[in-house]
């Protein structure tokens, strides 16, 4: 079976981690200063810090902001559920607004949702493809919002050279599945000294000085175990990307069939394709199940990411969301995500294509 996702690890992994066992710092320690500092470098912020995942990057990252009770963050439906989360971590309102075509929250819609209690944007790189930064930045500021950015499935990617991460506070994960690992693992990335501050008081119980408590903090602390292989994921992170984006570059050129749309890229973006997802549109002859089962049928996983809006999931609805966003609605019931890992041969990508090609 060709699998959806699959972690790409080596030896220089393995000897890594062996190293750190050796060198006595089990918790958090030098190797993940030093993976703060090379991935602040790679997205091109000034500065980084370390978390124990996606999640608490984002929740630390919203909290640090200020982001409480009362306050309303305006974000996407069409994401992994975590995005939206850390909001109602914060005890803050999450708003919705309706996508693109692109997948990502449409910025010609935010404004109509702005109020008085909003304090944030949270868009998402969703399937590792940027959102529109330079609507949203000046938004931002035309308001005075601040923008937390979900690059959880977005390492590397970009607009006109400029980094994902780097236009507001950046967040990201190491999950397995992404475009590098660490396990479990995130990073919060950020041009504000005021931010790193609060952020590292946040990750550790808020403290500074050992048992002066200034805060209420958390555990949400990197080991250097995990930024040991983080540091040499980061190494790999530009070959895998360039894979990823060469798998997806062959499927746009050789998948044919009626109906079925792919991906496309705006001049200036570079999408690093965390997924590669293809729309069954009511003009397929061919139903989106069908597919999935003749895919199936032929050894190759596919994933729908996602099939339920996050306004329509059971504890959303029970605290009251009622929306019906209609470009949302109608992508959750068309995407289909293909295998596009860096791990896939040439004879997976003929295969995968010969199949969409002869539904
Ligand atoms: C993976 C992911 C997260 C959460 O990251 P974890 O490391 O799993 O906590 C958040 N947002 C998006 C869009 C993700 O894909």
């Amino acid at each position: 079976m060709i699998p959806i996702s699959k972690p790409f690890l080596g030896k220089e992994e393995k000897r890594a981690v062996l190293k750190v066992l050796d060198s006595g710092f089990l918790a958090q320690g030098p190797k993940v200063e030093e993976f703060e500092k090379r991935f602040a470098k790679y997205i091109g912020a000034k500065y980084a810090i370390a978390t124990s995942s996606g999640t608490t990057a984002l929740h630390i990252a919203l909290l640090a902001h200020g982001i409480k009770k009362g306050d309303e963050v305006i974000t996407s439906p069409f994401t992994f559920i975590a995005s939206v989360n850390a909001i109602l971590y914060c005890g803050a309102k999450p708003v919705f607004v309706d996508i693109g075509e692109d997948f990502n929250i449409n910025p010609d819609l935010i404004e109509k949702k702005i109020t008085k209690k909003t304090k944030a944007i949270l868009p998402v790189h969703l399937f590792g493809y940027p959102a529109d930064m330079a609507k949203i930045m000046k938004i931002a500021k035309k308001y005075n919002l601040v923008v937390v950015e979900d690059a959880c499935q977005a390492h590397g990617a970009s607009i006109q050279g400029r980094k994902v991460g780097s236009f507001g506070t950046g967040s990201f994960s190491f999950y397995p599945t992404k475009n590098m690992t660490t396990g479990e693992g995130g990073m919060i990335t950020t041009n504000d000294k005021r931010i790193v501050e609060k952020a590292m008081l946040l990750r550790n119980h808020g403290m500074k000085i050992k048992y002066r408590h200034e805060i209420l903090g958390f555990n949400f602390r990197m080991t250097d175990i995990v930024a040991a292989i983080g540091l040499e994921q980061l190494k790999k992170l530009e070959k895998f990307n360039k894979k990823r984006i060469s798998n997806a570059n062959y499927f746009n050129k050789n998948i044919k069939t009626k109906g079925i749309n792919l991906p496309r890229i705006k001049k200036g973006y570079r999408h690093v394709f965390h997924q590669y997802t293809i729309r069954i549109t009511d003009q397929c002859p061919v139903s989106r199940e069908k597919i999935i089962k003749k895919l199936k049928e032929n050894g190759i996983s596919s994933a729908i990411y996602y099939p339920v809006p996050i306004y329509r999931q059971k504890f959303y609805m029970n605290l009251g969301y009622k929306d019906y966003l209609p470009m949302t609605e109608i992508l959750s019931k068309e995407v289909l995500s293909l295998p596009v890992h860096p791990a896939l041969t040439k004879k997976d990508l003929k295969k995968i294509v010969s199949v969409l090609n002869n539904l």
